[in-house]
């Protein structure tokens, strides 16, 4: 699996300037962990101040429009994230997919279109409870994969999956390891039969309800190579908590 374990902060809908302190406390505790590679996507309000507050760690989006530009009230460009110094952006969160009613082709279009405008991508997929009851959990994650995952300039050197199961964001419930690891594998077969072998390359990160106190033991599953971090991302004690555990 490719590189240094990846632990990205997903801010959501939260933070004003104020929480730049926590950014600055993260970059500086960064140095501490070189085996680590860490981003924040803060809220795109805070992406330009952010990058110009932090040096080490990696600086995302939360979501982008698949066009460049246009008649689009509210929304914001892949180009306009690189341009504000975005590295990257994550795409298919599964509150974008629930609230905003995105598909998978929106989600591949939104890949393409930050590939193309030169960021990393992290693509979310994950089943809800009533889909792992049913027994279909890898089957909608596969399908979700097969829909959403890009085929374009930097895919899928530039591409992370997360992997998050809905019913675990922000619940404090957790798949078990045994789950986890059956889900990594399952997301590795289909990256390898969708990029061949440079699919065993891609990071596939575990996200919902990661804290400190769970981090060390998902992390050690094979085929986990990081986190995306929700709630616990919001400070800089609890974010580094488990940045210390990778
Ligand atoms: P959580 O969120 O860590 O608060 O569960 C994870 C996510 O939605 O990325």
């Amino acid at each position: 699996m490719a590189g240094l374990p990846y632990i990205v902060g997903n801010w959501k809908m939260n933070g004003t300037r104020a929480m730049l302190n926590e950014a600055r406390a993260i970059d500086r505790s960064a140095q501490r962990f070189p085996k680590v590679q860490v981003g924040l996507a803060p809220p795109s309000t805070l992406i330009f101040r952010m990058r110009d507050a932090v040096e080490l760690i990696g600086v995302g989006g939360q979501d982008c429009h698949a066009k460049e530009n246009g008649a689009y009230t509210g929304d914001v460009s892949a180009p306009m994230l690189k341009d504000a110094g975005a590295d990257f952006t994550i795409v298919g969160h599964s509150e974008r997919r629930e609230y905003h009613g995105e598909s998978d082709a929106d989600v591949n279009a939104k890949a393409q279109a930050a590939l193309s405008a030169g960021l990393a991508v992290i693509l979310c997929v994950g089943e809800t409870e009533a889909q792992r009851d049913a027994g279909d959990a890898e089957g909608v994650v596969t399908a979700q994969l097969e829909g959403s995952c890009p085929i374009a300039d930097g895919a899928p050197e530039k591409l992370s999956v997360a992997y998050e199961p809905v019913w675990a964001i922000g619940t404090g419930r957790v798949p078990s390891v045994a789950d986890v690891a059956a889900m990594h594998k399952a997301i590795r077969a289909k990256l390898v039969a969708i990029y061949g072998d440079a699919g065993a390359e891609v990071r596939i990160l575990y996200g919902g309800s990661v804290k400190a106190d769970n981090a060390a033991e998902l992390l050690a599953v094979p085929d986990v190579g990081g986190a995306l971090v929700g709630g616990a991302s919001l400070t800089a004690e609890s974010f580094l908590a488990i940045v210390g555990a990778a």
